[in-house]
């Protein structure tokens, strides 16, 4: 039906009821006037015919019996009644077989049929008793009258002639009935003649009609099929120029444009498509492609992860999206400038496209964001192997003028039609995994779990929290001693922060600093903790309290921070602490993804304030040692994980002494952190270390309760009791 009413809306089906109608009216017209033409020559000849005949029967009644009928005729010489004037008129109304004689010379007269009425006064009706019809098999018809109802009956009763159509053994025949009447003028029966010519005029007429329109109706779908056929052989060329314009505006066309060696209206439509799939593809490059790489942009992603997705319920094989993030990226854009970091993006998507097949699409959503969607993937297994060939990519150096580069990227990995349904949860969720990834370690990649969501939304949760912590004084100092084992007196005393949260309660560092420096709240929360550290030192220096110094975590950022040691400048002053009080210690990831040279500058102009400086978490990451005696650093805190079980464990006995050795030849101080047992620190006490941070001694507690600890630590570090303990 529907595919019907389509074929009635098309300029085929449209045109072809147009011409239908045209042709159909056309032809109803000129059958319609030569019917009408036929029909009044039937009824004038009709009508002279069986006047005449009633003409002729009446006068043959009378001069076949003049003693018995007279003729009255009208002024035009038409019969109005044949009147009585037999004696006895009972017997003139009554059957002979002299009217049989005389109806069959009237009806021959006629080529028709002729018969007689008498009028019955009982039944009021006129009966037949004479005719000229007879059986097929010669005998007579069944007896007939003319009863009020029938169509001449009316005329006849009033005495007058009647002529018209009237039935007739079972058909409709013109007859002209003359009123035969009384000498008293009453009605006393008929003569009814018909005229067979006339008549069969009549059937051919009836019949031409069936003719004229039958065969008018058959030309007329003809006409409509033929047109029909022609105007689609015509019409198809633009109707596959309407399929081509369809498949542009889906932009699925892989052909070129159909019908353009054409001269005609058709050529000239298809060279307009020509065009208007030219000017597509120039609106596809400037909306899917991103001009700093040439490879596709976040709407191209979008697009084809759309695609994807469509395709995936039936599909055999899964289909993956990786999110690829390349790390510290914005700080190599701040040290390098822009132009280097648009030539390493060039760089690196290039590196990207290496790995593309039919299979593979690539494209930069976001500064430093990339996504590769692959279809053919068959396991995890296969996508893990993948994410490491782009971390490969990513690593090899990149050589710019004065130094090489080697960046790392973390992966997020979603799986289509099972991590998501729509192409921004799979982005979303992609980059959740991918924060995951950034998170735990740089340069790794994850798969997306349904949890990372809840997770990204409760990190989003504390970023927010942690606008208003400081205002609310909610982020606060706890403070850890360093003790030289062999005295119990203290070398130094870290402090740690700690975010007591209204509802919350206490939120760990290890989750609220790292959430910081990714969302750059670091900045402000390390200025406010360095001010919070020597306001501490301060205080203590006023009470006497010998601490050495205090040491305050600084992240990466800060220390990338213009600015930087003028702020620290500002802060000692403002607290009026000395700087050699104060240490900063900083991990080794500062120089991540940095100029080298320019960290190394900032921690000089640091040191030159006065401060020291601690390398933290040694031996945790990257731990080059080579670098060491370039980097002017006074104390190296060893990592919490070579201490654990050092005391059982071969291996990180030599790699500690070794450390320790270094250590010293480069005049370094050390504190070893995170020693627990007393095993573990007789173990680093053997081999020469004079400062360790750890639960063995203290746990991090308020400014207030450290001079009571130390207190406690020196009597039994004296009397002996703590190392037996
Ligand atoms: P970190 O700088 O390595 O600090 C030492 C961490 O080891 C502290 O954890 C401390 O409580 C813990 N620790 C000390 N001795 C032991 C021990 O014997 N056993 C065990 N299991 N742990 C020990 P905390 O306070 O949770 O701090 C975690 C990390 O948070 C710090 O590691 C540091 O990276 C960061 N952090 C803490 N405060 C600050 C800060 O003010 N600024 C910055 N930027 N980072 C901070
Ligand atoms: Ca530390
Ligand atoms: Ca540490």
């Amino acid at each position: 039906m529907l595919r019907f009413t389509h074929r009635f809306h098309s300029l085929t089906g449209q045109t072809t009821a147009l011409l239908l109608c045209a042709v159909a009216v056309s032809m109803m017209i000129s059958a319609g006037l030569g019917y009408w033409k036929l029909y009044e020559v039937t009824a004038s000849n009709s009508s002279i015919r069986i006047d005449r005949a009633a003409r002729a029967a009446a006068n043959i009644m009378e001069a076949s019996l003049p003693q018995d009928f007279s003729v009255k005729l009208a002024a035009d010489g038409k019969p109005v009644a044949l009147q009585l004037t037999a004696r006895n008129e009972e017997a003139a109304m009554t059957y002979s077989p002299m009217y049989d004689a005389l109806l069959k010379k009237i009806g021959a007269g006629n080529h028709g049929a002729a018969n007689l009425f008498k009028f019955n006064t009982e039944t009021s009706a006129l009966d037949r008793f004479a005719t000229t019809f007879r059986k097929p098999d010669g005998s007579m018809p069944p007896p007939m009258s003319i009863k009020s109802g029938h169509p001449a009956y009316a005329n006849l009763e009033a005495g007058k002639p009647h002529t018209g159509e009237v039935p007739v053994m079972g058909r409709m025949r013109l007859a002209y009935l003359t009123p035969i009447l009384s000498k008293s003028g009453k009605l006393a029966g008929a003569l009814a003649v018909d005229v067979g010519w006339a008549d069969d005029l009549i059937v051919a007429r009836d019949e031409l009609r069936m003719l004229i329109f039958g065969s008018a109706m058959a030309i007329l779908f003809a006409v409509a099929a033929i047109g029909m056929i022609m105007m689609r052989k015509s019409l198809r060329p633009l109707n596959e120029l309407a399929s081509f314009a369809n498949l542009v505006a889906a932009g699925n066309q892989t052909n070129t444009v159909p019908h353009t060696n054409r001269k005609d209206e058709v050529g000239a439509l298809a060279h307009g498509m020509v065009r208007v799939v030219e000017l597509q593809d120039k609106l596809t490059q400037a909306a899917y492609v991103d001009e700093l790489t040439g490879i596709g942009n976040r709407a191209k992603s979008l697009l084809d992860l759309g695609k994807t997705l469509e395709l995936q319920p039936g599909s055999k094989n899964m289909a993956a999206l990786l999110y690829i993030d390349l790390d510290g990226f914005k700080q190599i854009n701040d040290a390098y400038g822009q132009l280097v970091g648009d030539s390493i993006l060039k760089v690196i998507s290039q590196r990207l496209c290496k790995l593309n097949g039919k299979n593979v699409k690539i494209a930069r959503i976001g500064a430093d964001e990339f996504t590769l969607i692959r279809t053919d993937v068959t396991s995890q297994r296969y996508l893990r192997k993948l994410a490491e060939k782009i971390a490969e990519q990513v690593k090899i150096p990149i050589q710019l003028e004065k130094t090489a580069l080697e960046l790392t990227c973390s992966i997020g990995i979603a799986i289509l039609g099972r991590d998501a349904s729509t192409p921004d949860e799979a982005l979303r969720n992609a980059a959740h995994a991918m924060n995951f990834a950034k998170y735990e370690s740089r340069g790794g990649h994850k798969f997306f779990a349904s949890e990372m969501a809840d997770e990204a939304q409760n990190r989003l949760r504390i970023e927010r929290m942690l606008k208003s912590a400081i205002q609310n004084d909610e982020i606060f100092l706890e403070f850890q001693p360093q003790i030289n084992p062999a005295d119990n007196t203290m070398t130094g005393i870290e402090a740690l922060a700690r975010w007591h949260h209204e509802t919350d309660g206490l939120i760990p560092p290890d989750m609220f600093i790292k959430i910081a420096e990714e969302s750059g709240q670091i900045v402000e929360l390390g200025s406010y903790l360095l001010d919070l550290a020597c306001k501490q030192a301060a205080a203590w220096e006023e009470s006497g309290f010998e601490f050495q110094h205090v040491s305050v975590n600084v992240s990466p950022r800060q220390i990338w921070q213009p600015g930087f040691v003028g702020l620290v400048k500002d802060i000692l002053t403002k607290n009026s602490v000395s700087a050699n009080n104060i240490c900063i210690e900083v991990t080794e990831s500062v120089f991540v993804g940095r100029d080298e040279d320019k960290v190394t500058a900032v921690l000089h102009e640091l040191r030159n304030l006065g401060v020291s400086l601690s390398l933290d978490d040694f031996g945790s990451g990257y731990s080059s040692l080579g670098y060491l005696n370039r980097l002017p650093f006074d104390q190296l805190k060893i990592d919490r994980s070579f201490v654990t079980n050092i005391d059982t464990d071969k291996t990180k006995q030599n790699v500690m002494s070794g450390i320790i050795s270094l250590a010293r030849g480069l005049q370094l101080n050390i504190v070893v952190e995170g020693v627990e047992t007393l095993e573990e620190m007789l173990f680093v006490k053997s081999i020469g270390c004079n400062a360790i941070q750890g639960y063995y001694y203290a746990k991090p507690s308020d400014a207030g309760k450290i001079p009571a600890i130390l207190e406690q630590l020196l009597e039994v570090g004296s009397s002996g009791k703590l190392m037996s303990a």
